[in-house]
C-alpha cells in the first residue's frame, strides 16, 4: 500500500468513524455502534467467509483478498467453541508475546514500523491519533481499518480483536519499557466499520 492509497483510506475511514460514533450508544457498559445487532454468540463459517476490503483488497487479484482473510479466520476453528468464548485472555497474551518478539527481534522499532508491517501482511490499516498526557498517563487512540480479524463480521454486541489488542500492547510495552494496556472499545462485532483501541501508557 503506497502513501497515497494509505492517506485515501485514512480519510475515508475517519469520516465514516465520525458518522458512526455520532450514532453510538452505551449498552451495559459496552459501546455499541449503529449497525443492527444479530442474535448469536459465536460466528459460523458463513459469517467469516467472503469479506470485502476496498483498500487492502485493491492489489490482490479477483477474490484473493477475500480468500486469505477467510483462511486466516478458518484457523480460529481449531479452538472448541466453549474455549473460544473463554479463551480471550489466552489470545490477548499470545498477541502480546508476538508483539514483544517483533520488537526484541528488531523487526519493529517504532509504531510506524508496526503500521508498515500490518499493512504489508494485510492485517489492517493502522491509524494512530489523539495522543495526550493525562494524570501521569499517556493516552493514545489507535484505529485499525479493514482488520483481518473482524472486517464485515456481524454485530454480536461485543468486540473480538483480542489478538490485535495484545499485539499493540506487546509492541508498546517493549518499545517504552512501561506499563501499557490496550483495550478494544469499538469493533465490527460491536456495530462499527472499524476497530478502535484505547491505549494507556503509565509513566
Ligand atoms: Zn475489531
Amino acid at each position: 500500500m503506497n502513501v497515497k492509497q494509505f492517506e485515501k483510506a485514512i480519510d475515508f475511514y475517519r469520516l465514516l468513524a465520525k458518522e458512526e460514533m455520532e450514532n453510538e450508544k452505551i449498552v451495559n457498559g459496552t459501546i455499541i455502534g449503529p449497525k443492527s445487532k444479530v442474535k448469536k454468540k459465536n460466528f459460523d463459517i458463513n459469517d467469516i467467509i467472503h469479506p470485502s476490503r476496498q483498500f487492502l483488497g485493491k492489489n490482490a487479484g479477483e477474490n484473493l483478498d477475500s480468500v486469505y482473510v477467510s483462511t486466516f479466520r478458518i484457523g480460529h476453528f481449531n479452538l472448541p467453541e466453549q474455549l473460544a468464548s473463554t479463551g480471550q485472555g489466552t489470545t490477548f497474551v499470545g498477541g502480546m508475546e508476538f508483539g514483544s518478539n517483533l520488537v526484541k527481534q528488531k523487526i519493529v522499532k517504532s509504531l510506524e514500523d508496526l503500521r508498515l508491517l500490518l499493512a504489508d501482511y494485510k492485517m489492517g490499516i493502522v491509524d494512530v491519533f489523539n495522543e495526550k498526557q493525562e494524570d501521569g498517563e499517556k493516552i493514545m487512540n489507535i484505529r485499525v481499518y479493514e482488520c483481518i480479524e473482524c472486517v464485515d463480521l456481524p454485530n454480536i454486541g461485543k468486540p473480538i480483536c483480542y489478538f490485535e489488542a495484545g499485539i499493540i500492547t506487546g509492541v508498546l510495552k517493549e518499545l517504552t519499557k512501561k506499563d501499557v494496556i490496550a483495550e478494544e472499545k469499538r469493533c465490527w462485532t460491536s456495530g462499527f466499520s472499524f476497530c478502535q483501541f484505547d491505549v494507556k501508557i503509565k509513566d
